[in-house]
């Protein structure tokens, strides 16, 4: 029996029971699934109880991606790149540190059609999750990546630290409307990567009139999936562009975080589907 669980805080809504649960069920697994609400400094005990209690793995949300780390025996270079772990496989009383977020994003483009390598990638935001996705663009070989973020410096630092570890073409820009709009001239495909347009958000972009400059075939990729039409993606859709929100990466993240806790490879494809219907059915769409 396989023992798995959630951790994080908040942690009530967390989608991740449900796509774990239909995965494992498609593959026949036979599993008992945790979800606990763990604030912070309480991954001690939450530790000491998983190794009591025999756990094989566990995913961590908010906001223990990086303080996980000093209880690692050993981290996957990925995950170690930005110091954020969403994935702990535990074997023989020691804890193994992956993050899955970016193989996750990198999957879902694959799904529409779309990959990073050759390709000028626009983000919009700077945050923990953009650190991985910038670099798995960078390490596939994108064109250019442009990060733009409301804090500037938090676009600099990842640029700079992306292209210090590929030699990636990276720039770094302000959040506003003009150099947004510079920006999607020259891209094949644009993420947002902020909270604007979540449910649950109170901030909302105030124009997409940048997104009038975007080339005709680019990629228009929201990493929200709640509601699971942003009015980002909507604006990209009347626009003529592909859409695409952020539930194939929260469910591709999982499968990969499963490839750890079960030792073996997943056939995705085959267990995409039923995940898939699982989450929409949870999401009410
Ligand atoms: P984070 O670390 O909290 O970063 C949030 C980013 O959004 C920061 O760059 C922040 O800018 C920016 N931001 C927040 N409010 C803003 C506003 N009012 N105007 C302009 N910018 C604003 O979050 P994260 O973990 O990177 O996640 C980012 C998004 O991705 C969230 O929507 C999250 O739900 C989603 N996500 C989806 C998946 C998935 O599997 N689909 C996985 C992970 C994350 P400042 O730096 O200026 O504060």
């Amino acid at each position: 029996m396989l023992k798995i669980a959630v951790i994080g805080d908040p942690i009530e809504h967390s989608m991740s029971p449900v796509v774990h649960g239909a995965a494992l069920d498609a593959l026949g697994v036979s599993y008992e699934y945790e979800k606990v609400r763990v604030t912070k400094g309480g991954l001690p005990e939450y530790i000491r109880h998983a190794l009591d209690t025999g756990t094989d793995g566990f995913n961590l949300t908010m906001p223990h991606k990086v303080d996980i780390l000093p209880y690692l025996a050993d981290i996957d270079s990925e995950a170690e790149a930005f110091s954020s772990v969403n994935t702990v496989r535990i074997r023989d009383g020691k804890l193994y540190g992956f993050n899955t977020d970016a193989i996750g994003y990198e999957l879902s483009l694959k799904q529409c059609g779309y990959e990073f390598a050759g390709r000028r990638v626009v983000i919009l935001g700077a945050g923990g999750v953009v650190r991985t996705i910038a670099l798995k663009a960078a390490m596939c070989g994108a064109r250019r990546v442009c990060i733009l973020n409301r804090t500037r410096e938090k676009a600099e630092w990842i640029c700079g630290e992306v292209r210090g570890k590929t030699g990636a073409d990276m720039i770094s820009e302000g959040f506003s409307a003009d150099e947004i709009a510079r920006q999607c001239a020259s891209a094949d495909i644009l993420i947002n990567a902020t909270p604007l347009g979540m449910n649950g958000c109170k901030s909302r972009f105030e124009t997409f009139d940048f997104m009038n400059s975007l080339p005709s075939g680019a990629l228009v990729s929201d990493l929200i999936y709640n509601p699971y039409k942003t009015e980002f993606l909507a604006e990209g859709e009347r626009r003529g562009h592909n859409i695409q929100n952020g539930l194939p990466m929260l469910i591709f993240q999982a499968l990969a975080a499963d490839e750890q806790y079960l030792d073996r490879k997943i056939n995705m494809s085959d267990v995409y589907p039923a995940v898939l219907a699982a989450a929409q059915k949870r999401l009410n769409v």
